[in-house]
């Protein structure tokens, strides 16, 4: 039928339409480096956490235990459940199933779930979002059971409830996903009242995006507001206007997204493409950190925001925050993370820095620095976005929305299942191939996203070739057979963003670069490999570069290697790119940071060095934002 994609189910009526409906969990699947970073993730923290953490040890609540209670049970299997289907992995999957079943096993005659000891439903909202996922890989139809009794009994709750956290207040709209997921599958317009009442006793976000002041600090804030300038809660807000968009139509609630990013990226945004948080909203400086788990709910939200809205800078977006700040603010074996990374990080110690409200340990690498929320919550990051990278559209077709290689196994329009294998080194490099495979010849549209930085990208099919537009989508309606292919050129030049104080930022592709410093590890404690680390550098890291803003190509050689089997590893990056600095002797340490970058262009003596930029991913200690200096 056209018009519609009658093999997933997406939004009913009266609930408008997503433009793409993410496939269900295991329809993607990673191959080629993007696979070998999720095994590097499985044979890191994610694969091993329970053994040596008590907080997700066998003392859980979310186990039968009178553990932990509360929401590290329900963030960790965010991560783990779709990290064992997409890898198939057998004993990941019966490590999750183990949480999984005494989930499933205590729900309450009411509808209520989860550990005894929690009253509140902000962990619940999680525990759906584990459940949806956790279906749609198995089938296992008692999910569905579970979730109509638990919105049952939030039709009948009250909106608000003393035992709630002011979490759940802020956040309450993750569960709306789960309603939608359910209507999709039943069709009870009972659960869109739950929407209604959910969205009218938690936090405005709408309003938010408009009135809130971006541009005041968050310490001027009285404490009890601090949840609207909370980097995690904005991470995650971003879409719920978009959520309510649907139920509510009304244009408002769409361009509130577009309002608060905006905003966001004027006053607060990092080059990663994420805005700072530590732990608060703290400005556009390289050296204010952003939170784990800001990165990974942001991505979450922009995946959801890709499918409601179908803009495909939101695509843009995540591929910047996925393949930038994820893999920086992590150890390339993923036994250790930050909590607060920097896009001038020259220093991971033990000492006070100028965070809006983090402790002395929260640049540093390790299990638990800081608060053990991102220990818990950063999981959900490469297996959520490698789920992603394709969608299906609502005319039947499918479209890659974010690239990377992997192999989509889908149905299209009619019921005809297609295989669509993407072999690249994206985002390392810029070509990409893709191979069909379909049970027999059919029409279909495939729709392409071209990112906004990618002028004068080239796409072949077969032996046609088309111009792609950038900040589009090449949608292509044809018919469609074995053997078929498509191949995308996306052209990787270098270019620069102006960023804190003048400064200068080098790109290329979705990839940011930085100066590659030597990094001394030095563990403080804990064993390995789960230990904590503090990173001092051993090569110099205060040079202005010799760069053209305009003509960067001319200023940088770029020399490329395939990707290494650990692929973020600062040893081996896929990509260096060569250029001229300088040192300003006098840009040194303030408040053990890096001082602001000193306004360009700087005037030094001396004769220039060469140097090594390699992606953000690689590094753990790094300058982002450099000033300029001349030859
Ligand atoms: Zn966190």
């Amino acid at each position: 039928m056209a018009g519609t994609h009658e093999c997933y189910p997406g939004n009913r009526p009266p609930l408008l339409r997503s433009e793409y409906i993410p496939l269900p969990l295991g329809a993607v699947k990673p191959i080629g480096w993007l696979r070998r970073q999720l095994e590097v993730q499985a044979n890191g923290l994610t694969g091993r956490l329970e053994d040596f953490w008590p907080d997700l040890g066998s003392n859980s609540g979310w186990k039968g235990g009178d553990g932990e209670s509360w929401e590290r049970g329900p963030y960790y299997l965010d991560g783990l459940v779709p990290l064992a289907y997409l890898l198939d992995d057998e004993e990941l999957k019966k490590k999750a199933q183990v949480w999984i079943e005494w989930m499933l096993g205590s729900q309450r005659e009411d509808g209520w779930f989860g550990p005894s000891k929690n009253q509140d439903r902000w962990p619940l909202a999680v525990g759906l979002k584990v459940l949806t996922q956790y279906q749609e890989a198995t089938g296992d139809t008692r999910v569905i059971e579970l979730l109509e009794k638990y919105f049952r009994y939030q039709k009948n709750a009250p909106g608000k409830s003393d035992t709630d956290s002011e979490w759940y207040r802020v956040r309450a709209m993750e569960s709306v996903l789960c309603l939608y997921w359910l209507h999709g599958r039943t069709g009870d317009d009972g659960l869109l009242e739950v929407v209604e009442k959910v969205w009218k006793n938690s936090y405005d976000w709408a309003s938010w995006c408009y009135y809130y002041n971006f541009e005041h600090n968050a310490l001027q804030m009285p404490p009890e507001k601090t949840h609207w300038e909370h980097n995690v809660n904005i991470g995650m807000a971003l879409k719920y206007p978009a959520l309510w968009f649907q139920m509510s139509k009304a244009p408002r609630h769409r361009q509130a997204v577009y309002e608060a990013l905006e905003r966001l990226d004027r006053f607060h945004g990092q080059v990663t493409g994420m805005f700072s948080g530590d732990e608060h909203l703290s400005g556009k400086r390289p050296t204010r950190g952003t939170e784990l788990c800001g990165v990974v709910e942001t991505m979450f939200s922009l995946e959801n925001l890709i499918s409601i809205l179908g803009d495909p800078a939101f695509g843009d977006r995540l591929e910047r925050i996925a393949y930038n700040a994820l893999p920086g603010t992590c150890t390339p074996d993923f036994w250790a993370h930050q909590y607060d990374q920097q896009a001038n990080q020259v220093l991971c110690t033990v000492v006070e820095r100028a965070w809006s409200s983090n402790g002395p340990e929260a640049n540093i690498y390790g299990l638990e620095p800081n608060f053990g929320c991102c220990t818990a919550n950063m999981h959900q990051g490469w297996p959520k976005f490698v789920s992603h990278l394709w969608m299906a559209t609502n005319q039947g077709g499918l479209a890659a929305v974010a690239y990377g290689p992997c192999v989509v196994k889908a149905t299209v329009d009619g019921g005809i299942p297609v295989t669509i294998s993407e072999h690249t080194e994206y985002p390392f490099k810029g070509s990409i191939r893709f191979t069909v495979e379909t049970a027999k010849k059919t029409s279909f549209p495939l729709a392409f996203r071209i990112p906004e930085w990618a002028n004068g990208t080239r796409v072949r099919c077969c032996s046609e070739v088309f111009e792609a537009t950038p900040g589009s989508f090449l949608r292509m309606e044809r018919e469609w057979g074995t053997g078929d292919t498509v191949e995308i050129e996306f052209p990787m030049k270098v270019r620069t963003e102006t960023r804190f104080n003048g400064s200068v930022s080098l790109l290329r592709g979705p990839l940011v670069y930085s100066l590659r410093i030597g990094e001394y590890f030095h563990r403080i404690r804990g064993e390995e490999p789960h230990a904590d680390w503090e990173v001092y550098p051993t090569s110099p890291w205060n040079y202005g570069l010799v760069v053209d803003r305009e003509n960067p190509e001319e200023s940088v050689t770029v020399s490329t290697q395939e990707v290494g089997e650990i692929p973020f590893s600062n040893e081996e990056p896929a990509v260096v790119l060569n250029v001229e600095g300088k040192r300003i002797p006098y840009w040194c340490l303030k408040d053990n940071s890096a001082a602001d970058p000193p306004e360009s262009p700087v005037d030094v003596p001396g004769l220039t060095e060469r140097l090594e930029l390699v992606p953000y991913g690689c590094t753990r200690l790094r300058v982002t934002e450099f000033p300029t200096v001349e030859n």
